[in-house]
């Protein structure tokens, strides 16, 4: 940490908890790594700390941070702007300080699309559904959509997220060109219809990741078709149920939200900073801390 001295900007992590993120791993090693003058720190920030928190952002001058649960929402009232990402989701994940302007931003659509992308699959022209609609499913729907998915299909469980996700079909609808419908996840042969019917399948609810690692929302290995990209958002374990049953079904594109994980982080970083994250090197650097626990 040498290169940290008097001209250091600042990058905060604000959350509760959050002292296990790897978030600080992957941003202070893409700042050796280009020698950009900045530090990023983890602070446990609850909700009732959030407005002292936020205004430390302009107080010290810090470049931004992250937002992470249970903040993302709760931030919102105490930013000068939102970018359409943050408006769509009414959720931030990235705050940028512009000379004492705080901008919100949601990257956890962009992503999931952008991972795809660099995987080889570019949402533009696709059909997609999402099981789930909350804190994952919500911005990977959106981004989506305004990247030029042509139609999505958000299934969800009759929980408080059903009405969340009834908002998200109408922005989508209202604002992009994607034709977007929201289903019940209890009606299992719309489920298996659209699955037959899409050419990406998201999971982007808790199932596959602890408690939950024996749960797939899909079981029957006929519903998933050679073809189908299969999307698992969890990524601790890197394989999960669904991903197995995808791979023995003889699904060639299966991947798990690893990649999400980190072209999120790159994207923030890009705001923060103007420059692309060193991907692969972020990548290694999380594999050598797992090699650690
Ligand atoms: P959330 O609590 O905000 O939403 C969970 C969603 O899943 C809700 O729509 C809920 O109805 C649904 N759900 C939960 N359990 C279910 C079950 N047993 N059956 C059917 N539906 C169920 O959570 P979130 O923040 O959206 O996170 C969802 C998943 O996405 C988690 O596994 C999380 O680790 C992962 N995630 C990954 C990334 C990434 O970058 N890869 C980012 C955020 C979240």
């Amino acid at each position: 940490m040498t290169r940290i001295d008097g001209h250091t900007y600042l990058i905060g992590l604000m959350a509760y908890p959050i002292r296990h993120s790897m978030s600080p791993t992957m941003h202070n090693t893409a700042f050796e790594a280009l020698d950009l003058n900045f530090a990023y720190l983890a602070f446990d920030v609850d909700t009732p700390d959030l407005p002292d928190a936020i205004k430390a952002i302009k107080t010290l001058d810090m470049r931004g941070s992250n937002i992470s649960m249970p903040n993302k929402q709760a931030i919102i009232p105490y930013l000068d702007k939102l970018d359409i990402s943050a408006q769509m989701n009414q959720a931030v994940n990235t705050v940028v300080n512009d000379n004492g302007i705080l901008t919100g931003y949601t990257t956890d659509g962009i992503g999931f699309v952008n991972d795809l992308k660099k995987k080889g699959h570019d949402v533009a022209g696709k059909k997609m559904v999402v099981i789930g609609a909350g804190g994952a499913g919500t911005p990977i729907a959106t981004q989506s959509a305004l990247d030029g998915l042509s139609e999505i299909r958000i299934f969800n469980r009759q929980d408080d997220r059903f009405e969340n996700a009834k908002k998200t079909v109408a922005l989508i609808n209202e604002q992009t060109d994607c034709q977007a419908s929201l289903h019940d996840l209890a009606d299992q042969d719309d489920l298996k219809e659209s699955l037959a019917w899409a050419d990406i399948f998201c999971d982007a609810t808790g199932a596959g990741m602890k408690p939950l690692e024996d749960l797939s929302l899909v079981t029957d290995p006929t519903w998933l078709k050679p073809d189908l990209v299969v999307y698992d958002t969890v990524y601790a374990p890197r394989q999960t149920k669904l991903m197995k049953i995808a791979k023995d079904a003889g699904v060639q594109n299966v991947y798990n939200g690893l990649g999400m994980m980190i072209e999120q982080g790159a994207a923030s970083f890009k705001l923060w900073t103007g420059q692309d994250m060193p991907i692969e090197l972020v990548q290694a650097a999380i594999e050598a801390k797992d090699q650690q626990k």
